[in-house]
């Protein structure tokens, strides 16, 4: 008989873990909590329009590439990816300039040099080093799973630890290439990507840059959902069995070993393997006994996690040239701006914006001349933040919107509009906090620091997603459930596998 193993949640951890386990031929069944599959990469459509409702940037196809092939997939069978050009707009305030990164190097160095002059070379040499280190991550370090310090502090991290930038901070790293807070604010942003502020992240993570800048921005034609859809598609074909609806109420642990899952509708379910891609935090605390946890309360309360987010859908009456498919605006005080996320949670006055308009790009999103927005502004997980307030805090960011992004009377084009903020994650994703990305990569939650793919206190528990190594992405959470499969069959090669 095959072994039997429950997948916790069908987030793209869990869905990439079903895939995974299934064609190797393990009896898979995955029980997601809420109507829907794809965890934080959901969907929802309403008044004729479509919305992705959390991942929109498309980042590092070699990446998603590779788990499809792992699948034994091509992916052009599943999505129709397109290049966008420009890759995305960045505003700046008082309507001073903007600037469009169109992941060419000349076009961008270009574009840097009317900026700050001497810029582009600058940007030449430091887009070299996010290669490298991008490189060196994705063969050396994030498909490994480590059990010692000494994984990590390898001969490869002692020998390059300087030039791979492991111990310094992503401000200070980017202050030694570019003087403009312009300039300085367009290398940092990915950082809100990760969760974390680039006076706290390890500067290793320039390597995004060379994801946006070097390897370009994609999308799904039909929407981000499309990936879910490819990834369940595969787990399926290869036999394994999807439960929406089913939320898990208890793992199920006799002297010490996993035997299964109880769902909330009394049902139990065998299994030789449990692996959850529920919160990390609400496994540990809300599905086992005291006794069975890793992780105490204690353990949770220090931890520094990722951004929630304020977020707005909106369906507009008419198309807005001013916006193209990816749009930034930047806060003029950027610290502040963090320190309002990290250190004094509050709701920015002066936020920095993100604006997805995938009806720029995709006619099935929004009917007709209309256009498809999702607003979101990063803010401090944990924020109570009452209804009147949010009702205010979304006129704010609109009139915001308004004067700084070209978009007069946008208010008065609104004919749809939902928020989705800290209490949303928390109900619909048992988030910790409320947080829209889990566990911050700070240097101290980074690798080895991260918490570990298996239960140190159950036998034959394991956890993948976006909470344990190597941490917070769509193409990420893909690299952790190949994790989570090594981790199972004791492979403890670095690199990503190039057979099940
Ligand atoms: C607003 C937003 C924007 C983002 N933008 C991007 C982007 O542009 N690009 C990118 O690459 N990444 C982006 N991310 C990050 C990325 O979406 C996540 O890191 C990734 O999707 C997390 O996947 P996961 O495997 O950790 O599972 P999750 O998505 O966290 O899913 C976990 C699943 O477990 C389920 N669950 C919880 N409790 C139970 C229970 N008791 N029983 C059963 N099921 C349970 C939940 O309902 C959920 O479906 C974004 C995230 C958000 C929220």
């Amino acid at each position: 008989m095959n072994k039997k193993v429950i997948i916790i949640g069908a987030g793209i951890g869990g869905l990439g873990t079903a895939g995974l386990f299934a064609k190797k031929g393990y009896d898979v069944t995955v029980f997601e909590k809420n109507g829907n599959l794809g965890g934080r990469a959901n969907i929802f459509e309403e008044n004729g329009f479509t919305f992705d409702m959390g991942p929109s940037w498309y980042l590092a196809p070699d990446l998603f590439r590779h788990f499809f092939e792992l699948m034994g997939e091509k992916i052009e069978d599943h999505l129709d990816l397109v290049q966008l050009s420009p890759s995305y707009r960045i505003f700046f305030r008082e309507g001073s300039d903007q600037l469009d990164i169109h992941s060419d190097i000349d076009r961008d160095a270009a574009s840097f040099d009317t900026i700050e002059p001497g810029a582009g070379d600058k940007l030449r040499t430091y887009l070299k080093q996010s290669e490298y280190q991008y490189g060196v991550a994705t063969q050396h370090f994030m498909y490994k799973n480590y059990d010692t310090v000494f994984d990590f502090l390898n001969k490869r991290v002692a020998t390059e630890g300087q030039k791979l930038s492991v111990f310094s901070k992503m401000h200070t790293f980017v202050s030694r290439f570019f003087k403009s807070q312009k300039l300085r604010q367009v290398m940092e942003y990915t950082m809100v990507f990760l969760g974390t502020s680039p006076y706290e992240a390890p500067a290793l993570y320039n390597l995004m840059s060379h994801m946006d800048f070097n390897q370009g921005v994609f999308y799904p034609q039909g929407g981000f959902y499309e990936l879910i859809r490819a990834l369940v598609r595969v787990a399926e074909k290869n036999g394994a069995v999807m439960n929406t609806d089913a939320p898990v109420a208890e793992i199920i642990v006799e002297n010490g070993v996993a035997k299964g899952v109880r769902l909330e509708n009394g049902e139990s379910h065998n299994a030789d393997i449990v692996i959850s891609n529920a919160d990390m935090w609400f496994t540990e605390t809300k599905m086992l006994k005291e006794k069975d946890r890793t992780f105490s309360e204690r353990y949770w309360k220090k931890r520094v996690m990722a951004p929630s987010a304020f977020i707005m859908y909106l369906g507009v009456s008419e198309k807005l040239p001013s916006l193209i498919h990816h749009n930034l605006l930047f806060s003029e005080d950027w610290r502040k701006n963090f320190d309002d996320i990290y250190k004094d949670p509050t709701l920015p006055d002066e936020p920095s914006l993100y604006i997805c308009a995938p009806s720029v790009t995709d006619p099935n999103v929004a009917p007709d001349g209309k256009e498809n927005l999702f607003v979101l502004v990063p803010i401090a997980s944990g924020l109570e933040i009452s209804e009147e307030r949010q009702e205010q805090y979304a006129d704010h960011v609109l009139s915001l919107m308004e004067k700084e992004m070209g978009l007069p009377g946008l208010r008065e084009k609104i004919e749809y509009k939902r928020i989705y903020t800290v209490e949303n994650f928390a109900a619909d994703y048992n988030a910790f906090k409320g947080s829209a990305l889990g566990l911050a990569h700070t240097l101290m939650q980074t690798a080895i620091f991260r918490p570990k793919n298996f239960s140190k206190k159950v036998k034959g528990l394991y956890f993948v997603g976006a909470g344990t190594n190597p941490g917070i992405g769509t193409q990420i959470c893909l690299i952790s459930a190949e994790l989570a499969y090594k981790r199972v069959h004791g492979i403890t090669s670095a690199g990503p596998l190039a057979t099940l």
